[in-house]
């Protein structure tokens, strides 16, 4: 597999799958380090040649596979050998991780800033809540405190996760 494509990480899985979609997911899981061709990635992926070409060459406008030719001078054949750039590959996903950093440090500061209210429908700020009298209209029933404590947790986990997991794609 390639090395820094851990396709069991809900990040990698969530910026390549856009790319390349789950069929490509699925490709890329099977193709072991160093040169191989797109007849042997199609064969270990069980996939149609044709698919895996178009994963390869999306993943080589995004900088990540690229490849060399080789040319059969008896058979004028040309041969294309694909690598994997797993410096981009990194730089890629650690880009991937700070933004996703800074969305969950945003959300954190936002949910300890704050004092929330809800409804059935809703979740607002204690100065809403306050504004509508603690009624909601749409729904009609109650805004009742709502303790985040449990969110801010979760949220403190999952920003440690990250942040572990950008200093292993350093690392490696
Ligand atoms: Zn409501």
């Amino acid at each position: 597999m390639v090395i820094v494509l851990e396709t069991d990480n809900p990040l990698v899985r969530e910026y390549f799958g856009k790319m390349i979609g789950k069929e490509g997911m699925k490709i890329m899981e099977n193709i072991p380090a160093g040169e191989i061709t797109d007849d042997e990635i199609a064969k270990l992926s069980d996939s149609k040649l044709t698919t895996v070409r178009k994963v390869l060459y999306v993943l080589y406008d995004n900088r990540i596979a690229e490849y060399r030719t080789e040319r059969d001078d008896n058979t004028g054949w040309i041969t294309y050998w694909w690598s994997f750039n797993n410096e981009n590959i990194k730089k890629m996903m650690g880009e991937v991780a700070d933004v996703k950093l800074n969305g969950l440090r945003e959300k954190l500061e936002y949910e300890r800033n704050g004092e929330f209210y809800r409804c059935q429908c809703q979740r607002i700020l204690f100065e809403d809540a306050a504004e509508k009298e603690f009624w909601c209209d749409e729904c009609e029933s109650n805004f009742e405190y709502f303790d985040n404590k449990k969110l801010i947790k979760s949220l403190e986990k999952k920003i440690k996760e990250t942040e572990k997991w950008k200093k292993k794609i350093r690392k490696e």
